[in-house]
């Protein structure tokens, strides 16, 4: 990863294979940022990374900005009961504690709002950054915690049941299927991890996979192959799921033969499919893996830009639990501040005058 040491250059991103992508920067075509507001920390998205970086920063005093995205409160608002987020012995629900977290940022001087980042100019410092395609903002350091998605298969009652059955994450809602047959979507060392994870509660877990061949490394297929709990159902695809108000089965094609059938004794569909980082909006300016993930500096939430923190799941495809979220979001809150206390803030361009080049003032 490219790091440089001077707080006021930036490197272009590179993608996994190392090759720089040139940023796009017409979005800010024709955008006035003489009357854009100034942010010491401007937070992007409101998952546990987002909300924790919001209440350190607000209790350092910088009274941070949030944007809190498209979906106010990130994936845990898709799911029901959370029973292992620590300090909740009884559990909570997802939405539910999501709002606590809002209230205990708010609570300390964060300024949270509606409204998404959409592009940004990480060229420099001040930072710009465009609200919807149209608001401007200038920010003396960012915050990135716009987590991931996970994905689905995107069929109108697979959307309609998700948290009433259907789910994309079995270290969450495994333990509500106990004694129930459940069906795992995937071929990947998730599905294969989650399948595995599920045999702790479930009497009966189907993997489907679209192929005959997994994708899983060698040790996660063998663990599962070696679980009796676990039945593979190959070249199959779900095309849809069927129940009112919960999970009453599912119907699979068999996509070697076209035969469909439905399997009305599954009551929980977990799909394993992957996950999709948020992370469009910083294409070119930010490393990542090949998979679209923000790559930090080890054991740091550093980007490459110099000013710019990541936290959550936009940077973290491994662990990806809202405890590991918050904790980073800790990290790159308290990462900002100290950055911002060593290097200062620096003026737009539009307020320096030719006799008064750019300079830090602490
Ligand atoms: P992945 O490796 O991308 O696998 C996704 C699986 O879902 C593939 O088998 C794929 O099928 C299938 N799939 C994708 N779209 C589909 C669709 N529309 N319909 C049906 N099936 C579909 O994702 P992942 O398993 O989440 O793993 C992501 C990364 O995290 C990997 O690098 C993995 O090694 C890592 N990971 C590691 C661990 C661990 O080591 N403990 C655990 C979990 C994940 P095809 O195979 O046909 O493409």
């Amino acid at each position: 990863m490219a790091v440089t040491s001077d707080p006021n250059a930036t490197t272009n991103g590179t993608t996994g294979d190392g090759a720089p992508i040139t940023p796009d920067l017409s979005a800010f075509d024709g955008i006035d940022f003489a009357d854009a507001e100034m942010h010491d920390v401007v937070i992007i998205g409101t998952g546990p990374a987002g909300w924790t970086a919001a209440i350190y920063a607000a209790r350092a005093d910088l009274e941070p900005l949030v944007y809190m995205g498209p979906q106010p409160g990130g994936q845990l608002t898709t799911t029901t009961d959370v029973e292992n987020y620590p300090g909740f012995p009884d559990g909570i629900l997802g939405p539910e504690m999501m709002e606590r977290f809002q209230e205990q940022a708010e609570r300390f001087g964060t300024d949270a709002r509606y409204g998404t980042v959409t592009h940004v100019d990480f060229s420099e410092r001040p930072f710009r950054l465009l609200v919807d395609e149209e608001t401007p903002v200038y920010a003396q350091t960012v915050i990135i915690s716009t987590g991931a998605s996970a994905r689905y298969l995107g069929l109108e009652n697979e959307q309609r049941l998700i948290g009433k059955g259907v789910t994309a994450c079995a270290t969450c809602d495994g333990s509500f299927f106990r004694g129930e047959t459940v069906a795992v979507v995937g071929g990947g060392d998730s599905a294969m991890e989650e399948s595995t994870f599920l045999t702790k509660f479930a009497e009966k877990v189907y993997v489907l996979h679209r192929r005959d061949e997994l994708r899983a490394s060698k040790i996660m297929q063998e663990r599962a192959f070696e679980n009796e709990k676990i039945e593979f159902v190959w070249n199959t695809e779900v095309v849809d799921v069927l129940g009112e108000n919960q999970v009453e089965g599912i119907e699979v094609i068999n996509n070697e033969t076209g035969e469909t059938r439905v399997m009305d004794e599954v009551t929980g569909l977990f799909l394993a499919i992957g996950h999709t980082p948020n992370t469009d909006p910083f294409t070119g300016w930010l490393d990542t893996d090949d998979n679209g993930y923000i790559i930090t500096r080890p054991d740091s939430t550093y980007t490459n830009v110099p000013g710019v923190f990541a936290s959550g799941d936009a940077q973290d495809h491994e662990y990806r639990q809202a405890v590991t979220a918050a904790g980073t979001g800790c990290m790159a809150a308290i990462d900002a501040e100290r950055w911002l206390a060593e290097n200062g803030r620096v003026e737009p361009e539009s307020a320096r005058t030719a006799s008064q080049p750019a300079t830090a003032k602490p």
